[in-house]
């Protein structure tokens, strides 16, 4: 997907703060955080949208990375938010799968 954004940033052709990667995610902080602490995390397979996700192991590898860098960040205690936008009414703006992981302040609900 040479087009894609995050397809981009896993080929390391856009520059990303990235905090973690192995060889099916990769874990990167939010260019306009909404919290003190904004990462979000993709799969490195280009997968459009949480409804073209047909893969178990990789849905169970994007939530254990939630926890192990919810462990990693201290913010497992204090609580954390994850987020999936899927397609316009989600507000979905790039279209590779991605979790939101947002933690660092009280978070509000519900969401706008
Ligand atoms: P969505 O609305 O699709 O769920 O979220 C896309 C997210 O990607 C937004 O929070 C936006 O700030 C972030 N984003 C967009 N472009 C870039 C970029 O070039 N680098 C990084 N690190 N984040 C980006
Ligand atoms: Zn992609």
């Amino acid at each position: 997907m040479n087009e894609c954004l995050f397809c981009k940033i896993i080929n390391h052709i856009i520059p990303a703060d990235i905090v973690y990667e192995d060889q099916e995610v990769l874990a990167f902080r939010d260019i306009q955080p909404q919290a003190p602490i904004h990462l979000l995390i993709i799969p490195k397979q280009h997968i459009t949208t949480l409804n073209e996700l047909t893969d178990n192991s990789i849905a169970g590898k994007l939530l254990n990375t939630v926890q192990k860098l919810a462990a990693e960040l201290n913010i497992a205690n204090d609580g954390y938010r994850t987020v999936i936008n899927c397609n316009q009414h989600g507000g979905q703006a790039v279209y590779h799968l991605h979790l939101h992981l947002l933690a660092g302040r009280q978070l509000q609900w519900p969401p706008g």
